[in-house]
C-alpha cells in the first residue's frame, strides 16, 4: 500500500473508531483484510485491551517484546494473563548477538551514560524484536492514550505509519486514566502489582521509576534524561529505519534519529 492510500484509510478508520466503544473498535479490527497484532506491555491499559480481545475472542494476535530487563512482576502477569483469558501472548526477545555487541561497546548498563547508547539498548531490545512481532501484519493495534503525556495528546484512534507499511490503531486513545482503573476494577481484570505502588507506566526495571504525587504518568521513564518528550522510539514514525544492527552497535555511533 502506498502512503498516500496508507494515510487516506487511516482517515476513513479513524472516524469509524471514533464511533464505537472498545468492544466494537476490536471487532471492527478483525473484520478488516488483513492481519492485525496487538503489542502488549503489560501496562494497565494494555491489560484492558488483552482482556477485550480474551473474551471477545477476537482472533487478533496479542505478542509482548520480552527484554530480558522486565521486572519480575511484569513477566510473571504475562502467564497470568495467558492462563486468565485462556491466549496465547507470543513473546519476541532480542537477538543475544545484538546484546553481546550492546556490551562490548557500552557496557551491560550503558543507557545511563547517554541518550545514544540508550537509543541503541532500546533499538536492541524492543525495536528489532517489534519488527520480528509485526511481520506481515497491516494493523498495529496500541494502548496509546492522549492523557499519558503531552507528547501523545493528539494520539489519533488510525494513523498511517509508512515506515512499518501498516496502520497503527490506538483503541483507548480516548480513555482516561480514570475510567481505565474503574474498568479494570468492574471487569477484575488482572493488572501489575507495581501500579499501586506508584510505578503507573511500567518499563523495563532499570529504566523505570516510582513517580512522586502530581508527577506525570510518564516521569518515571528514563527518569535521569532531561526530556520532556522521551520515548523508546517504538512509536516514532522514523524509528523503524533507525534499528541497530549487532555490527552497527560495536562498529559506529547509533544514529540520533532514534526520536525519544
Ligand atoms: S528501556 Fe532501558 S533496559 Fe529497556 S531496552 Fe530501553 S534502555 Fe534498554
Amino acid at each position: 500500500m502506498t502512503s498516500a492510500s496508507l494515510e487516506n484509510r487511516a482517515t476513513a478508520l479513524n472516524s469509524q473508531l471514533e464511533k464505537l466503544d472498545l468492544s466494537g473498535r476490536l471487532a471492527l479490527i478483525a473484520s478488516l483484510d488483513g492481519k492485525s497484532v496487538f503489542t502488549t506491555s503489560l501496562g494497565i491499559e494494555d491489560q484492558v485491551i488483552t482482556a477485550a480481545i480474551g473474551t471477545g475472542k477476537h482472533g487478533i494476535e496479542v505478542s509482548t517484546l520480552e527484554t530480558g530487563r522486565l521486572f519480575n512482576e511484569t513477566v510473571a502477569l504475562i502467564d497470568k494473563t495467558e492462563e486468565t483469558y485462556g491466549i496465547l501472548i507470543r513473546r519476541f526477545y532480542p537477538e543475544q548477538d545484538d546484546i553481546d555487541a550492546y556490551a562490548a561497546k557500552y557496557g551491560a548498563n550503558g543507557f545511563y551514560d547517554s541518550v545514544e547508547a540508550r537509543h541503541a539498548c532500546c533499538g536492541a531490545r524492543k525495536l528489532k524484536p517489534l519488527a520480528r512481532a509485526l511481520e506481515g501484519a497491516s494493523f498495529w493495534i496500541t494502548g496509546l492514550r492522549r492523557g499519558q503525556s503531552g507528547n501523545r495528546a493528539e494520539t489519533p484512534f488510525a494513523e498511517a505509519d509508512s515506515e512499518r507499511g501498516l496502520i497503527k490503531i490506538n483503541v483507548l486513545a480516548d480513555w482516561d486514566i480514570e475510567t481505565i482503573r474503574a474498568h479494570v476494577a468492574a471487569e477484575a481484570i488482572p493488572v501489575n502489582p507495581l501500579h499501586t505502588r506508584g510505578y503507573p507506566s511500567i518499563g523495563c526495571e532499570p529504566c523505570t521509576r516510582a513517580i512522586k504525587p502530581g508527577e506525570p504518568e510518564r516521569a518515571g521513564r528514563w527518569w535521569w534524561e532531561n526530556d520532556e518528550k522521551r520515548e523508546c522510539g517504538l512509536h516514532v514514525a522514523d524509528a523503524a529505519s533507525a534499528i541497530p544492527q549487532a555490527s552497527s552497535i560495536s562498529n559506529s555511533p547509533v544514529s540520533s534519529s532514534i526520536a525519544r
